[in-house]
């Protein structure tokens, strides 16, 4: 089922969702399930499934040159959604990147979810790989999300890449975006970040997940300015808890969005990461909370290979 069909459907109750990373190659799917098994009785409506570029090493070779290898770490989206589906019998939600993607590759991917009957993508720009400064599309790739969300709306159209083809059949995907209520990292202002914003959704998007923030009121401004914009698709906050000390660094280095102070005094004040979990987990209860209690229609964890810390709160909230 689509996306907006489980929102509609929940009438008004919030629902819980949350987003798995695929092992990093060489592990067993089992992994997967054993994060997902705990979490299965809060009865998430769809489960995210992030991908991930290859990345580029280079290794020395014996005559002292370097050589460029290319390296996939977490390979498996597909399949984990396959599998995913397959077990639990609830949606799995690809995520699906413009970077090191053609458009031809866009175009094959998105019919192999199709023929496993995925109904749902997450259509993203995807970063710079570790060795670009800047993102770099590939040369036949799509620039931005909202060009990717274009294609895939091209092709829910029955409007493949190769337009003599006999009669091609639509897809049918819910197109999901990310939105930043601190806004993108390079984005000039959060008004040109919601610009864009709003061309997703006019290209076809119908939902927004957010960026992780830790401040509720970043979160309902942000919704507010939306509206006013016009963007009037389901928002779906994302949460995490802070579950170690260096988060404190690297969650605003990596995603850049700021920690408020009293979460901050709290996580320094811990002797050791248990201490430091439990403060993340009861932050994360009481911004759930409130979300809650304002109406929002589902509440997007990312477990980042924590089952722990998201049930603890899920317990408390659904
Ligand atoms: P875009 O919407 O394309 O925006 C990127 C920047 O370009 C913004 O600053 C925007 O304002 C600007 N912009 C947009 N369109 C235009 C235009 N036409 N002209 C000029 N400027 C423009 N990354 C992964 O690698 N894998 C994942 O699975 C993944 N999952 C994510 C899930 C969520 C919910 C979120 C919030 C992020 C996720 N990311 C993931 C990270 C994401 O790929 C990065 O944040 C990336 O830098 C931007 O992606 P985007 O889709 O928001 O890009």
């Amino acid at each position: 089922m689509k996306v907006t069909e489980h929102i509609k459907n929940a009438n008004g109750k919030t629902q819980f969702s949350f987003e798995i990373l695929p092992p990093l190659k060489g592990q067993n799917i089992q992994s997967i399930f054993d994060h997902i098994d705990p979490l299965m009785e809060f009865n998430p409506p769809f489960i995210d499934v992030t991908y991930h570029r290859e990345e580029y090493i280079y290794k020395e070779q014996e005559n002292g040159l370097l050589k460029k290898h290319i390296v996939k770490k977490r390979p498996g989206t597909v399949g984990i959604c396959a599998a995913i589906q397959n077990k639990y019998k609830v949606d799995a939600i690809p995520h699906i990147l413009c970077g090191g993607f053609t458009k031809e590759d866009t175009e094959n991917f998105l019919i192999d979810l199709d023929f496993l009957g995925i109904e749902n993508v997450m259509a993203l720009r995807g970063d710079a790989v570790k060795n670009e400064t800047y993102f770099r599309p590939e040369k036949e790739g799509n620039a931005y999300a909202g060009d990717l969300v274009a294609q895939i709306q091209s092709m829910n159209q029955g409007i493949y890449l190769d337009d003599e083809m006999q009669n091609p059949c639509p897809t049918n995907f819910c197109i999901g975006v990310a939105g930043y209520p601190e806004k993108h990292m390079e984005a000039p202002n959060l008004d040109n970040d919601l610009h864009f914003l709003k061309k997703k959704i006019q290209n076809g998007a119908t939902y927004i997940v957010t960026q992780m923030f830790f401040d509720n009121q970043k979160f309902f401004d942000f919704v507010e300015k939306c509206r006013k914009e016009g963007i009037e698709v389901p928002i779906i906050p994302g949460l995490k808890p802070i579950t170690t000390k260096s988060q404190i660094n690297m969650i605003p280095h990596r995603f850049h969005i700021d920690l408020p102070d009293e979460l901050l005094i709290e996580v320094i004040k811990c002797k050791d990461n248990k201490a430091v979990q439990e403060v993340g987990v009861e932050w994360a209860i009481q911004q759930s909370k409130e979300l809650q209690q304002a109406g929002i229609p589902v509440l997007h964890y990312y477990s980042m290979g924590k089952s722990e810390a998201v049930k603890a709160i899920a317990k408390e909230i659904f």
